[in-house]
């Protein structure tokens, strides 16, 4: 028979396709890393499994347990999904700039869902991380996952996304570009091809124009999960231990309107529905391969489905009333007949 006995195998082994538009018919080749194609629907299942099967093996999650996370949603999905099919019991704090899409998967899959406001100094004691925390010391029997400073977080990506990328493309890749959030993914997966190639794979972070990792002022900004906001409160950045500062030779930021512009034409231009990060990563992407040559291949992770994002990204009244669309929107309006 050619099936599977559980779902979690198939988490990961994602596909590596070429993009098509014009800009990376220039320079080096790009090839897109479908993160949407794993089974909870983005890259966090990954560390999802892992940060899981880690805890199993620890004793710090028992059967019975209750799975505890502070996460923009996809972590949350990753592990209220491993939860649901494993028999554990989750609870999800997610901040308010989260989309509806977002919680309503949540809650699906079972998970309980706190939905607090977002951008709170780390210090406050309301800032979702805190309360996480705070509802896995009081909950019987919960563990907080922690993916900010879990080290099964980048290796999932070291143990799996790393090697995938190295096998898909016969070890030619030349450049990886990637979101940084908990930084697992560019961590991981940036640290496997650098051995992998000794030491020639260049590593580049994507990262939206206010965020602090490309050291912009921390002011609030639309694409979800990437990136990292500074509240004025904030004395001190606390990088994520999920982040590992000596694997990345590079972050480029980009403005909001250039990542959800750039998602628009994917969805009309290549069929490629994804989120507002992937976004973020193909516009720096493709900026990094105009500078190359034809012989390099860079390898863009796309984290996640545009179908989380239809209400806004995809809504035309959404992107106006946020001014993204007041010049050319690039192409044909959604909706648009044609
Ligand atoms: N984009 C999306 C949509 C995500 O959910 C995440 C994870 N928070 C990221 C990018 C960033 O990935 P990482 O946390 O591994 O840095």
């Amino acid at each position: 028979m050619d099936a599977h006995d559980s779902l979690l195998e198939l988490i990961g082994n994602t596909p590596l396709v070429r993009l098509r538009t014009p800009d990376a018919g220039r320079g080096a080749t790009v090839y897109a890393k479908l993160e949407y194609l794993s089974a909870g629907g983005s890259v966090k299942d990954r560390i999802g499994l892992r940060m899981i099967e880690e805890a199993e093996k620890s004793g710090e999650l028992r059967p019975g347990g209750t799975v505890v996370e502070a996460t923009s949603g996809n972590t949350g999905a990753g592990l209220a999904m491993v939860a649901a099919a494993k028999g554990y019991r989750a609870i999800v704090v997610l901040p308010d700039k989260s989309s509806a899409e977002k919680i309503a998967t949540l809650r699906a899959y079972g998970a309980e869902v706190v939905v607090r406001p977002g951008g709170l100094a780390q210090h406050d004691p309301e800032h979702v991380v805190n309360v996480a925390k705070r509802i896995a010391e009081e909950t019987p029997g919960g563990w907080f996952s922690g993916q900010y400073d879990n080290p099964a977080n980048p290796a999932a990506h070291y143990l799996t996304t790393g090697p995938e990328i190295w096998r898909q493309t016969a070890g030619r890749v030349t450049h990886l570009v990637s979101c940084v959030g908990t930084g697992g993914t560019i961590s991981g997966t940036g640290r496997f091809l650098k051995e992998a190639s000794g030491g020639t794979v260049r590593v580049i972070g994507a990262d939206p124009t206010a965020s602090v990792y490309s050291g912009g002022d921390g002011r609030p900004y639309f694409v979800e999960a990437a990136g990292r906001f500074r509240h004025p409160e904030t004395v001190e950045d606390v990088w994520p231990d999920s982040f590992h500062q000596d694997v990345v030779d590079e972050i480029l930021p980009v403005a909001d309107r250039d990542a959800l512009l750039t998602i628009r034409r994917l969805a009309r231009e290549e069929g490629l529905l994804v989120g507002g990060s992937s976004g973020t990563a193909v516009a720096a992407a493709l900026r990094v391969a105009a500078g190359l040559g034809p012989e390099e291949l860079v390898v863009v992770m796309l984290p996640d489905s545009g179908r989380q994002y239809l209400s806004k990204y995809f809504n035309d009244e959404w992107m106006l009333r946020n001014g993204f669309l007041d010049g050319d929107p690039g192409g044909p309006r959604v909706g648009d007949a044609v």
